[in-house]
């Protein structure tokens, strides 16, 4: 075993910090301000080699698996919103990769993104107003009519969405048979029918775009329902003849994408924690320099313990994933339950270590413990990710290596699916 970086690792890491800094940096206050659609700092991180389909391509060629990891926390060290703006389109790309056809892969993907010096984005939408954890009950539907598909619904918190060049609208085709009637459809943005609604005012993360979406009576073409016409009457026949459909590979998937999220938080955790010990360095009370006294020296290595904890979690899960090791006991969920934990608590901490100034707008603190909240919500709460690695230690526990559909349905819940496919695009 050994826990060093390599050398490509190591420059990989150099390179994507020096952008978090030099870069993302400088323009993140004035991004989390206006919330702002950041098209030049996309368009730089294209430049730096560190958004499109050539940085998918580079992140599946690490056999530690360890790139994908690396790239999330550096950027998130330099601002949460800007990272999620540059990354945020390869969550449609990796839905389109594991559901769609060679040749919808090959038409669609490359539209997430962009071609050459063109930006375009991508969105996934699953979550909506009366199906956000249980995505089960999702109310957009999908209705056959000759050679089109219809669509009506309202999706809710999309990322990129309004921006977006290719959405991937997840609808259901048969509501009684819950999560088995979903299929995933590509939308255009100029799809007559198709619209963004209310465009949210978030706590953090305000970098990133989130709207609603509105689709009404929104016909597309046939080609466009991801997997294709026929692979879906087959799952639809098997789910109504009542047949299981064996182990599901969605909760593994989940488990191998996971700990990208994971790494996320731990970008702003780190990042919260240099900044105050920078910001300590040379600060002294009446008992002389804080950084001596042992009150703050209990702090410091309580944060910097859970942050290399959480750390040693997400790399161990990466690793797992990239070599195909089972993630029975639900890994790659504690990596990610663990990390968005530790990036809200460390914040917090943090905060009250460094007393009032904290608070204040003048300093990234305050920011990073905003953007550190959504890391307990988003692609699967921490909730949920606890109900995930209760249910697989327990299956553990009592011997069985696989589980059935129904615990891996309840491991669905949230937009972990986004994730999954993520990464089981990347991977
Ligand atoms: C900024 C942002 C960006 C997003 N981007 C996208 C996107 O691009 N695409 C997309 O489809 N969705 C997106 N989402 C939606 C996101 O994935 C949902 O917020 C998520 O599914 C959780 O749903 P919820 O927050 O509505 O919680 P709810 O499901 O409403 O649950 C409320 C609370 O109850 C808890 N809870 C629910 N069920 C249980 C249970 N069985 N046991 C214990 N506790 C439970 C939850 O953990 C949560 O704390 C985004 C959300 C935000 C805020």
């Amino acid at each position: 075993m050994d826990f060093r970086l390599n050398e490509e690792q190591l420059a990989f890491q150099k390179h994507c910090r020096a952008f978090a800094v030099e870069v993302m940096r400088p323009a993140a206050a004035e991004y989390d301000r206006t919330q702002a659609v950041p098209y030049d700092i996309v368009k730089k991180a294209r430049e730096w080699g560190l958004q499109g389909l050539e940085t998918i391509q580079k992140m599946g060629s690490d056999p530690d698996g360890l790139y994908s990891v690396i790239y999330s926390e550096e950027l998130h060290y330099g601002c949460a919103g800007l990272a999620l703006a540059i990354s945020g389109s390869s969550l449609a790309a990796a839905g389109i990769a594991s559901s769609g056809t060679p040749e919808q892969i090959a038409r669609w993907v490359p539209e997430c993104f962009g071609l050459g010096d063109e930006i375009k984005f991508g969105a996934y939408a699953v979550t909506e107003p009366s199906a956000r954890s249980d995505v089960r009950s999702l109310r957009t539907t999908a209705k056959r009519d000759g050679d089109e598909w219809v669509l009506n619904g309202t999706k809710v918190f999309i990322s990129n969405g309004g921006i977006a060049d290719v959405h991937v609208v997840v609808a259901t085709v048969d509501p009684e048979l819950g999560h088995r009637g979903h299929a995933s459809f590509i939308v255009t943005k100029d799809t007559p029918g198709f619209r963004q609604g209310k465009k949210e005012d978030k706590l953090g993360i305000r970098a990133s775009q989130t709207t609603e979406l509105i689709l009404e009576d929104c016909r597309i073409p046939l080609d466009q329902l991801l997997g294709g016409v026929e692979k879906l009457d087959k799952k639809l026949e098997r789910a109504r003849s009542g047949q299981r459909s064996g182990a599901s590979g969605a909760l593994a998937t989940f488990e191998i994408t996971r700990p990208f999220v994971g790494a996320s938080a731990l970008g702003i955790a780190q990042a919260a924690f240099d900044w105050t010990l920078d910001f300590l360095e040379g600060v002294e009370d009446e008992a002389g320099p804080v950084l001596d006294q042992q009150r703050v020296q209990q702090v410091i290595a309580d944060v910097a313990t859970e942050i290399e904890a959480a750390r040693l979690l997400v790399w161990r899960a990466a690793w797992m994933g990239r070599n195909g090791v089972p993630m029975t006991g639900g890994q790659g969920s504690m990596s990610k339950l663990k990390a968005g934990d530790v990036a809200m608590w460390a914040t917090t901490t943090l905060m009250d270590l460094v007393g009032p100034e904290a608070s204040l707008a003048d300093h990234p603190l305050e920011k990073f413990f905003r953007d550190a909240k959504i890391y307990q919500i988003f692609e699967g709460t921490a909730q949920v990710q606890r109900l995930v690695v209760s249910r697989m230690q327990v299956a553990e526990h009592r011997g069985r290596k696989t589980v059935d559909d129904e615990t891996a349905a309840a491991a669905q819940e949230g937009v972990g699916s986004i994730v999954g496919d993520a990464a089981q695009a990347v991977a």
